[in-house]
């Protein structure tokens, strides 16, 4: 066994670089005595709305409940219809069917991974309501085409950007591109917390006081429960780390965004696919990810030389057992990218001899 010489993501690196300010907000909320909905939720949900252009965010436990509410506040529900890339992480379509909601399974631009705004319209029936964009592995969806489609035909678009803090389109935040968008905090995203935590944002004011309410048990006001809502909150001390991590956010982006140049112009290999950039997106690599033919050959190859890489993700939605119903379903554009993709090493403690160390066992690899 060759010992790992370039993690995939170290947690711990990227956190003790903030230890002070880190343990300053934790100490904040001890001393405080106030562990959920106070102060500190207040104030990072301020200072993301800011951060992203929009009126309101609403601090909710994760990223799948962060969609799920967007969701539930909108009121869709079994029969509607929503538009949505077939190659996402399963938790956007589990905010879909948890509201018993139909996804209509969109395929996606091979070079950019993001869904191809040219087949969405087709995917339009009188039962459509929403389009779900995902901004997969931290690069906005190609918005222009799709708002014209949604203005044309009275849709609601939703941002996934559990992948894309910090992201623009046209200069423009990807949170505030759409009418709802939901953020994940997870450890690993490009903003994390130091446990699960997730966002809402909106310029929609009824739509936030309606999630707001779904969000606390259905109530408005304390032990009134107008309907069946759930329990999600965003505590106190995640909100504090959060308020410390986003002032570095945009530092830690174009650290990112420096590895991705660098593999960019260095990765010369006639076996390996580079991602693409839309031009209108700026991306923020919270994921590198490059298409192989051999693509297991390819993570062997990679891990032999020291380099820890990974595969978002190794089967599509709708060849999950859990999607059992969809498992006939082909998709080949989709089933082809994840068959295909490896994600490299990035993060913002990568050394600059890692970054080489990486550009040079992948342009070792033949297949
Ligand atoms: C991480 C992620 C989610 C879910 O976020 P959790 O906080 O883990 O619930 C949803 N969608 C995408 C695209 C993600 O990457």
């Amino acid at each position: 066994m060759n010992a790992i010489m370039v993690p995939f993501l170290d947690l711990h690196a990227i956190n003790e670089r903030f230890r002070e300010e880190i343990d300053a907000a934790v100490k904040r909320v001890l001393d405080s005595g106030w562990y959920l909905q106070s102060r500190e939720n207040e104030a990072f949900c301020a200072e993301f709305a800011a951060y992203c252009g929009v009126r309101r965010v609403l601090g909710v436990a994760n990223g799948l409940d962060a969609l799920d509410i967007i969701i539930r506040g909108y009121g869709f529900g079994p029969g509607d219809e929503i538009i949505v890339p077939a190659n996402t992480y399963i938790a956007t379509l589990l905010a879909i069917t948890r509201n018993g909601c139909v996804p209509v399974l969109v395929e996606p631009a091979i070079e950019t991974y993001n869904i191809d705004p040219g087949l969405i319209e087709a995917a339009i029936t009188p039962k459509t309501r929403a389009i779900l964009v995902v901004h997969l592995y931290g690069q906005p969806v190609d918005m222009t085409p799709i708002r014209a489609i949604a203005g044309r035909r009275g849709l609601k678009i939703i941002e996934d950007a559990a992948q894309a803090h910090g992201a623009r389109h046209k200069g423009e935040r990807v949170g505030s591109l759409g009418d709802a968008a939901a953020f994940s905090f997870y450890p690993g995203k490009n903003l994390g917390a130091l446990g699960d935590a997730g966002g809402i944002a909106t310029n929609d004011e009824e739509l936030y006081d309606r999630m707001r309410a779904i969000a606390n048990y259905g109530a408005r006001v304390k032990y009134e429960h107008a309907e069946k809502g759930v329990n999600s909150r965003l505590d106190e001390l995640q909100a504090a780390v959060l308020g410390v991590k986003l002032r570095h956010l945009d530092d830690d982006n174009r650290k990112r965004g420096a590895i991705a140049k660098a593999y960019l112009e260095s990765i010369r290999n006639d076996d390996i696919v580079l991602p693409a950039t839309h031009p209108d997106a700026d991306h923020v690599w919270h994921l590198f990810v490059v298409r192989a033919k051999n693509r297991d050959a390819l993570l062997r190859h990679l891990e032999a030389n020291g380099v820890q890489a990974q595969c978002h993700y190794p089967a599509p939605p709708h060849k999950q057992k859990a999607y059992s119903e969809w498992n006939s379903m082909q998709l080949p554009i989709t089933e082809r990218i994840h068959r295909e993709v490896a994600s490299l090493p990035i993060s913002p403690v990568m050394t600059p001899g890692q970054v080489l160390r990486v550009i040079g066992a992948v342009n070792a690899y033949s297949s």
